[in-house]
């Protein structure tokens, strides 16, 4: 079976890893799954790229997390930020610790040398060993492409990084817009299209619906390929008893004048979703179109039994709907 999945950082990351365990238990096997990354997180820091969305899979799925926060790597120090500190180099908001630095130093000389974001991936992706466990992981293009949120300050409006909003701000300055810098020049990295349009099954994690997805759906070609695929799409809502589990996605759907529910960012795949997970708490209060099916189970990923059953639970409904 080949599955493909839209993901984010941590939400994505620990959905797929459950998903990953989940189909190395079932007898049917091998599956490959093919993960479509979203790259508007990406930032310049110290001159060095960083992709936190897509380090967070890689270190999720290749076993280097750090589990307790979710995002950066276990077993972390930070000499070389606390040296950066001691000359006032800026910015300081933004955690980089000396073993995720290794990552951002290979990425970014090997960009330098002219290979493309996906190549790049690939080679990291070959160190916390991807391919062995058939996971394919995408950029979502390989244009240079960063969020951007444009949020009212003294009476200005002023456009921000994405990071700077979610991290610095802590998303408390409201959100006016999202604005995706160099999308008009991107294109769908290789394989993207061809990964949603041949699967067998596509599935949305418990991303966050706006800045994560959101943004993969903005890439050209890429909404419309999930219109048009003959593979059912099956999405797990991120909102569990009216409000995000953990993050700003509350901030991000008022951005958006979309209800913050499960019902809310169903409505914003409205066009190509075929099932979607809610958690029991959502379902009384759930409404949405008559032709999307509608599967409650609890959807906190506490642990690994909880987050392989909210995984097998998605399969499973995009096996019912593709039958
Ligand atoms: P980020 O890039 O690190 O913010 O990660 P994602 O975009 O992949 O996922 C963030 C979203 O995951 C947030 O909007 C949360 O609401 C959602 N999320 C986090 N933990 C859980 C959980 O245990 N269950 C569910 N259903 N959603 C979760
Ligand atoms: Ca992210």
């Amino acid at each position: 079976m080949r599955i493909t999945a839209l993901a984010g950082g941590v939400g994505g990351a620990r959905f797929l890893r459950g998903l990953r365990r989940h189909l190395d238990s079932r007898d049917d096997g091998p599956h490959d799954l093919t993960i479509i990354a979203n790259t508007g997180d990406d930032i310049t820091l110290f001159g060095l790229r960083v992709s936190p969305d897509v380090d967070t899979l890689l270190y999720t799925l290749g076993g280097g997390i750090h589990e307790g926060q979710g995002w950066g790597r276990a077993d972390e120090t930070f000499a070389l930020q606390g040296e950066l500190a001691a000359y006032g180099v800026e910015p300081q908001w933004f955690g980089l610790g000396d073993r995720d630095l290794g990552t951002h130093v290979a990425r970014s000389m090997w960009l330098a040398q002219g290979q493309s974001p996906s190549q790049v991936t690939e080679r990291l992706a070959a160190r916390w060993g991807l391919p062995e466990q058939r996971v394919q992981l995408l950029p979502m293009t390989d244009a240079f492409v960063e969020t951007h949120v444009v949020v009212e300050q003294d009476d200005q409006q002023q456009a921000v990084h994405f990071q700077e909003w979610w991290i610095r701000m802590q998303a408390a300055v409201p959100a006016q817009r999202f604005v995706v810098a160099g999308l008009d020049r991107a294109s769908a990295a290789p394989g993207v299209l061809d990964a949603i349009r041949s699967a067998d099954v596509v599935l949305l994690p418990p991303s966050n619906p706006v800045v994560s997805i959101g943004i993969i759906l903005l890439v050209p070609g890429v909404r419309d390929a999930l219109r048009g695929t003959s593979a059912p799409v099956v999405g797990v809502s991120p909102i569990v008893g009216g409000g995000p589990v953990r993050g700003h996605a509350d901030a991000c759907l008022k951005a958006l004048d979309v209800e913050v529910s499960p019902s809310g960012v169903a409505s914003l795949y409205r066009d190509f979703l075929d099932g979607w997970l809610v958690d029991p708490a959502d379902a009384a209060s759930f409404s949405g179109p008559a032709a999307l099916t509608v599967r409650d189970l609890p959807l906190l990923m506490k642990d690994a039994a909880s987050t392989d059953a909210i995984a097998a639970a998605a399969l499973d409904l995009a096996l019912t709907l593709r039958a």
